[in-house]
Parts: C-alpha cells; sequence; structure tokens
C-alpha cells in the first residue's frame, strides 16, 4: 500500500534555508573537485580527517566553538572545544608515536562512547594510524576475530572492559600493548602488555606534528553488521572524508550553527562517519549520549541539549513507537528541525507514526559499510514518499540492474548498483581482495540490495539479495511484507523469510513480536495473515506465522533473518558474533 507523499513547504518557508534546494540542478553542476577545494588539506600537504576535523578549525579561529557534548550514563556532562579536541588528540597522537606507531599500523579502539574513544580515534588518524573502533558491547570471541583479523598492533579498552581482552590475550600475537582507560576509577592491576591510558596521556606532550598522511592512506576500517554472514573489514582512506563532508551537509542538512545527535555507537560505520567525520568536518557541535536506548531518555537528550539535526535508525524508531506517544509529551522537542535515519528500510508506518506523535518526518537514507558515506536519500527540501530510501547524492551514479548490467526499466526490481568512483568509496575487505573485487562487475558496484525505482527517480528497497523470496513463481522482497505486517495494530515487529516447500518452491513464513498487551492466538494468525492478504497480493501474504517475544537483531538492530532461517531450516547459525543478547 502507498502512502500519502509528505509534501514539503517552499523554499522561503523554510526556518533554515536548506543546503540542497534543487536536487536536478545540483546533481548536474555537482562536481568533487569542489569539495575537495572545501577541505583545506595539511600545511604541508596531504589530506589527513583528524586535521579537517579538528585543528583545522583552531587554526581558523573557531578553538572556542563547543565540538562535542557529552552526557554519561549517570548524567554528568562534559564539553570540549575543538582547541581542547585538538590537544587531547595531540597528546594521544604523541602517546601512539612513543609506543612505535608508524603509519598504516592498526589501532583498535575497544571502548564505551566515552570522550577518550573520540579522542583516541583522532589520535590515531593525526598519527597516520588505522582506527578500528570496536562496539563495547562485544564479546571475547568477537574482539578477538576482527583484532586477530586486522593484526592490530595497540588496542585501547578500560577497566571495565579489560576482563573481556584478557581472555583471549594470548590468541593475539600482533599485539603488543593495551591501553586501560580508568574512568570507573577502579583499582588497577596492569598484566603483562597492559598500562594505564592516563598515566601514559599524563606524560606525553601536547607539541604534536600531524603525520603528512597523503588522501589515499588507509584511515579507518568497519567490520560489517554481519547480518548476511561473516563480518567483513572494510578498509577506508583519508579521501573519504570528501563524501562525508558532502552528505553530511546536502543529506543532514547540517549547518554551522547546529546541534547535532548521532545515535549509532561508532563500533559501526554510521556512528563514525556521521558521528565524528562528517558533521566536524562542518565544524558542527555534536551529542553523544553514553547510555543505552530509553525512550525517555533519549527525549531528554533532545531536549536539554538543544538538538536540531538528530540522525538514528528505524529499530530505535520502532522502540519509540513501543513507548508511545506520552512518553515523548515530557520533553519539549520543538528545537529539531531535521530527522534522518538509515541502517535498515524504514517502514511507512514508523514515518507516519513519527509525524503524528513527535510533529517530526524523518528522512530515510541508504549506504553501507563499504560506501562509507550516504548514496540515496530524503533530502530537506524534496517531498518525502514514505517507504522509499530517496534519491541518489549528487556525486554517485546508482542504477537498478539486471544480471548482464544493463540498467531496468522503472517500475521494475533488479541489483542495486553503483558506478564506482565515488570519494569514499572502500578500498578494499582486509585481506579478503578476492571478495572484494567480486563485488565490482560490468562496471559496476553490486551492492547486494535488490530495489526498484520509479519514474521520479526516487529508490525503492526491496530486500537484500539474499533474502529475498521466491514463491509460486513470484519474487516477494521481505520488507513490503514486512511493512504491512507492522501496519497490523496487535504487530510490534516483524520479519519474513522464505521456507522450502514442495508446491510453492518457497513459502512466506513471517515471524511476528506483538505488542505488549496483546495476546497470541491462532485467531490473531488468522487476522493478520488476512489483513496482510487484503493490502498486498494474494501471493504475498505469510501462509506461516509464528508469534516470537522479540527478533533476533544484531548489535547495530537489524533483524538477522539469516538467523531465523538457519534456526527454521535446523542448518548451522553461521556466524552469530554481532547478534544481540
Ligand atoms: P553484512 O554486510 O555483514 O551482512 P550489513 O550489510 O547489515 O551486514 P552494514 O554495512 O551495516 O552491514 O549495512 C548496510 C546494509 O543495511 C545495506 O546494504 C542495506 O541492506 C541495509 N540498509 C541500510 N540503510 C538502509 C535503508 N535506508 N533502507 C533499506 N536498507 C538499508
Ligand atoms: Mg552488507
Amino acid at each position: 500500500m502507498r502512502h500519502e507523499t509528505i509534501r514539503k513547504p517552499s523554499l522561503s518557508e523554510f526556518p533554515v534555508a536548506p543546503n540542497l534546494r534543487d536536487w536536478a540542478a545540483e546533481r548536474k553542476t555537482f562536481s568533487w573537485d569542489a569539495i575537495a577545494k572545501e577541505c583545506r588539506g595539511l600545511p604541508g600537504g596531504g589530506l589527513n580527517k583528524g586535521f579537517e576535523c579538528i585543528d583545522r578549525h583552531v587554526l581558523e579561529g573557531r578553538g572556542g566553538k563547543t565540538a562535542l557534548r557529552w552526557e554519561s550514563k549517570e548524567g554528568t556532562i562534559e564539553t570540549f572545544t575543538f582547541a581542547q579536541a585538538k590537544e587531547a588528540t595531540d597528546r594521544i597522537g604523541n602517546l601512539l608515536r612513543g609506543l612505535g606507531v608508524a603509519r598504516g599500523d592498526r589501532i583498535f579502539v575497544f571502548l564505551e562512547r566515552v570522550p577518550e574513544l573520540y579522542w583516541t580515534v583522532f589520535g590515531t588518524l593525526k598519527a597516520g594510524g588505522v582506527a578500528g573502533p570496536l562496539f563495547s558491547a562485544f564479546g571475547p570471541e568477537a574482539i578477538r576475530d576482527r583484532v586477530a583479523d586486522s593484526e592490530a598492533k595497540v588496542l585501547v579498552t578500560s577497566t571495565t572492559l579489560i576482563d573481556r581482552v584478557r581472555e583471549i590475550r594470548n590468541e593475539l600475537p600482533a599485539l603488543q600493548h593495551v591501553l586501560v582507560t580508568n574512568r570507573a576509577r577502579v583499582p588497577f592491576f596492569p598484566q603483562a602488555g597492559e598500562s594505564s591510558f592516563e598515566e601514559a596521556y599524563g606524560r606525553a606532550s601536547a607539541a604534536f606534528e600531524i603525520e603528512p598522511t597523503r588522501p589515499e592512506d588507509f584511515s579507518i576500517m568497519h567490520y560489517t553488521s554481519g547480518t548476511t554472514g561473516k563480518p567483513k573489514g572494510a578498509v577506508h582512506w583519508h579521501r573519504a572524508i570528501l563524501g562525508q563532508r558532502h552528505t553530511a551537509r546536502v543529506c543532514l542538512d547540517l549547518h554551522p550553527e547546529d546541534v547535532y545527535w548521532c545515535t549509532a555507537d561508532p563500533g559501526w560505520v554510521t556512528g563514525t562517519s556521521y558521528g565524528m567525520f562528517g558533521p566536524w568536518s562542518l565544524g558542527v557541535t555534536q551529542v553523544v549520549y553514553e547510555g543505552p536506548f530509553d525512550a525517555e531518555r533519549w527525549y531528554s537528550v533532545l531536549e536539554r541539549h538543544g538538538v536540531t539535526v538528530w540522525y538514528s535508525a528505524p529499530t530505535a524508531i520502532r522502540m519509540l513507537m513501543k513507548a508511545g506517544k506520552e512518553a515523548a509529551s515530557k520533553s519539549d522537542l520543538s528545537r529539531v528541525r531535521f530527522c534522518a535515519s538509515v541502517g535498515e528500510p524504514l517502514n511507512p508506518e514508523a514515518i507516519v507514526w513519527a509525524q503524528d506523535a513527535l510533529g517530526k518526518t524523518f528522512h530515510d537514507n541508504w549506504w553501507q559499510t563499504e560506501t562509507g558515506c550516504i548514496q540515496i536519500s530524503n533530502y530537506a527540501a524534496m517531498d518525502v514518499r514514505p517507504g522509499s530510501m530517496g534519491r541518489p547524492i549528487p556525486g554517485t551514479e546508482a542504477a537498478v540492474i539486471d544480471a548482464s548490467g544493463k540498467e531496468v526499466p522503472a517500475g521494475q526490481e533488479g541489483d542495486l548498483a553503483l558506478k564506482p568512483g565515488w570519494p569514499s568509496m572502500y578500498r578494499t575487505y582486509w585481506k579478503k581482495k578476492e571478495l572484494y573485487d567480486s563485488r565490482f562487475k560490468n562496471g559496476w558496484y553490486i551492492t547486494g540490495d535488490r530495489a526498484w525505482k520509479d519514474e521520479d527517480g526516487y529508490f525503492w528497497f526491496v530486500g537484500r539479495a539474499d533474502d529475498v523470496i521466491k514463491t509460486a513463481g513470484h519474487l516477494v522482497g521481505p520488507f513490503e511484507v514486512e511493512s504491512a505486517l507492522v501496519e497490523h495494530p496487535a504487530v510490534a515487529e516483524a520479519a519474513v523469510i522464505g521456507k522450502p516447500d514442495p508446491e510453492r518452491y518457497e513459502i512466506i513464513k513471517a515471524f511476528v513480536s506483538l505488542r505488549a498487551g496483546c495476546v497470541p492466538s491462532d485467531a490473531l494468525k488468522a487476522e493478520i495473515a488476512n489483513f496482510v492478504r487484503n493490502r498486498l497480493a494474494a501471493h504475498a501474504y505469510p501462509r506461516e506465522i509464528e508469534f516470537l517475544p522479540g527478533l533476533p537483531k544484531t548489535r547495530s538492530g537489524k533483524i538477522m533473518r539469516r538467523l531465523l532461517k538457519a534456526r527454521e531450516l535446523g542448518l548451522p547459525e553461521g556466524d552469530t558474533s554481532t547478534l544481540e543478547e
């Protein structure tokens, strides 16, 4: 079912003039060279993300501006100016150099969402290292897989997380130093190879020369979310800052005076591309909240810090929906001007709900760890079609293609593909060059997602290529069925898979978690199945429904359909290192 298009006011009625006003015109005149010129570059030549995001602001007289407003779980607030950020990252750069870190060495960071995490990533970049942030909820195996695969030389962690590292320490031969922060101020007894972060920081000089990195030097590596299989280490270069800067401006509509909150953890690419690089390259003040999701607390963070631009994810919006409209009514959200979402398909139902409950429009955008920056987006000044990911950014060519690499006509489904060459495209999968090469075919980068494009150039997500269901001669994308399911008032979340069937090849099976207070029953199953049948085609409704208390998700909040399928078929579960507990 199509939802009504959300019409945007005319340009003169926007409270703040949108950065991208005319999508079609700006795509025609756009050039990456112009964005490259906006980057300052290192004084002696070269490009470094740390310099672009921090030092340049100090050099250009903005050192006194707030870079970070950090709120701890307990509610204490710490603020850092760009000048303070420069000093912290200079000292960490020196500290790492003192440990023998040289250009290209991997420095992994396994910390809660605390300021040290941010400064260590930038200290690493400024010292020429390659940063690898790890999500703080990872268990020992997940840490081992990533630190071993990347052959990281240094790991920065905390006294609260060190036990998980110690469990697997002897399986990490390349790891030379473990630096341990101690915000918790608990007694710390270093073991071999471990030392106090604060002591080393205290000794490090603040006089620092940034490593003269070139645009093509590696800067950061992120392991993917593990939704479709074993996480892969996508490696990015310093030049990626061009894509992140450009899209932070046109897709997130960031202006220098904005106060911006990206809810993603830096363990995932959204938390660095848009929780560090894009916004700070534009000199925007960022808010970081250390704690986990909690509806009322999140609303209060928005109010307390005067957030104007908010970037979050479908899973969080669905949780806000679960918490209800009342949770929002206790906070004043009037300063929030622009909201965006990424990570999974954003069900139209969620957009419609947020409009009603919060009075805000969530702008969906699409990208991947591999793409380094947003590729397809709903823009501030553009009408939003709920359920669509929006239109390609100026600077990217996106298409829906068939197996031979030919573009298919509007309305037809195919592989979502991008023309290689945008500046933040990943450079390799770490130690998996063949897999990397296999993603490029017929002059396209094949994203692994299925989509279709409408007559006006809006892209619509169908599902992961692996998740598309073949039933009775039809191809059915899980997203469409799931979106219809969540429109039923009893359904909180839904995931569908193709279940082998002798007659139909596959049937659609839905896993459904109900809203609080709804009682599972066979009658409800039949009602839900019928509800979907009436909305979609007769072949696209779930012939089987199973109620689950919750759906398995990655730690970044994505539904793991492959796990539901493996469990359904009694097959091995594969890599579960990113499974949320
Ligand atoms: P893995 O590659 O390990 O299986 P992953 O693909 O989930 O995990 P990410 O790079 O974090 O890892 O996620 C990118 C994917 O998330 C996209 O390829 C797409 O499937 C999905 N995605 C992201 N944003 C959107 C969106 N706005 N609409 C639909 N899907 C999205
Ligand atoms: Mg992927």
